[in-house]
């Protein structure tokens, strides 16, 4: 226990230096299948390698694999920790359908910080009675600013849909709405799924003439199945709390998300899975992932509080290795 301690004051110490600004674009190797460090470009786009022990990635679900398959050279030619062919594959993005309400008197949720109050009544759904496998939290959580509220809010726009966009009576139903409107959301499951991916695109470059990230998403039926289903409750909640008008966001393919998780899954099977319970690679000894990429199951929606506890099991785990000089 002491040497961890002291391990862990020392690694403190040791953090010296945050660049921000920077953009990693490959992890370099060296004939012993070792990291070496990373090639980056700085804010100026000069580009540096950073000579590094080992390495440890956290830029989550899209960017990490792309990272791993940007770095793909003789010895790894699909791409760095990549020899199952799984870096980018199992994407999960969670579910999300949601319902808004007005009503009569000033609800006035715009007021104070956004907080979730997940409602988990539908957390643990029963295959056999519902016909779908999944499950997920109901959360009322109003967090649109005025401008957003006015102008298409980023989930369905605040206003009910026929609403006049324009002129005295938009202006008269903005006045009206904002304080009188609730927005309830759902947290749902995304199963994982092979072919759900993020890989590199073939033709479309970044800034920087990089292979951009290419998104391959189509949701699994059941997914579709749960979405429709908390939805409706979410309905029956708004009617049982006597709505005057409500509506509801359809309930169909994903095409952007908000969370990035799968795309390097952890496991003990290096044919089925990119790194182990430490976070380090099957592949290569000295590089490690830590982020939403490593988690196997979407779980039911709000990954971050489960990624921001490996992250500390992780740095547990890597200050013992390197302890014991395993790294
Ligand atoms: C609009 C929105 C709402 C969300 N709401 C919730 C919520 O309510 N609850 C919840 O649990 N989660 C929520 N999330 C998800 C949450 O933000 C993520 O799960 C969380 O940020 C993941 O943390 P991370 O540190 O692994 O990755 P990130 O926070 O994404 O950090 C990764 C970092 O790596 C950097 N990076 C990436 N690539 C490179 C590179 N090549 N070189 C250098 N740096 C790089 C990025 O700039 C970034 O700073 C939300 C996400 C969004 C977008």
């Amino acid at each position: 226990m002491r040497l961890l301690r002291e391990l862990r004051l020392r690694g403190r110490r040791e953090i010296q230096e945050i660049r921000p600004n920077c953009y990693v674009h490959r992890i370099e190797t060296n004939a012993n299948g070792r990291v070496i460090g990373t090639a980056y470009f700085d804010e100026k786009r000069v580009a540096h390698l950073q000579k590094a022990k080992a390495v440890v990635v956290c830029a989550n679900g899209a960017e990490t694999p792309r990272l791993l398959l940007l770095s793909a050279n003789k010895q790894f030619p699909n791409g760095l920790a990549n020899s199952s062919g799984l870096v980018g594959k199992y994407l999960m993005l969670n579910s999300g359908p949601s319902a808004m309400a007005v009503f009569e008197h000033p609800l006035n949720d715009y007021k104070g910080v956004a907080v979730s109050r997940v409602l988990h009544d539908f957390y643990e759904l029963d295959p056999q009675k519902v016909g779908f496998y999944g499950g997920g939290g109901l959360d009322a959580r109003f967090d649109l600013t005025p401008i957003n509220f006015a102008l298409n809010g980023y989930d369905m726009g605040g206003l009910p849909p026929g609403t006049p966009r324009w002129g005295k009576e938009f202006k008269a139903a903005l006045a009206h709405n904002y304080t009188r409107t609730l927005e309830i959301v759902s947290h749902g499951t995304s199963l994982p799924v092979e072919s759900n991916s993020f890989s590199l695109d073939p033709d479309l470059q970044d800034a920087w003439g990089l292979p951009a990230l290419r998104m391959t998403y189509k949701d699994h039926p059941d997914d579709l199945k749960l979405g429709a289903f908390l939805r409706d409750r979410i309905m029956e909640l708004l009617d049982v709390a006597n709505a005057v008008q409500k509506w509801a966001s359809p309930v169909e393919e994903q095409t952007f998300a908000y969370h990035l998780l799968g795309t390097c899954r952890m496991g003990n099977d290096p044919k089925s899975s990119i790194i182990n319970a430490d976070h380090r690679a099957h592949d290569v000894k000295n590089l490690f992932l830590c982020d939403g990429s490593s988690l196997v199951t979407s779980g039911r929606g709000q990954p971050t509080e489960t990624i921001s506890a490996l992250a500390y099991r992780a740095a547990d785990r890597i200050t013992a290795l390197a302890g014991r000089g395993d790294i």
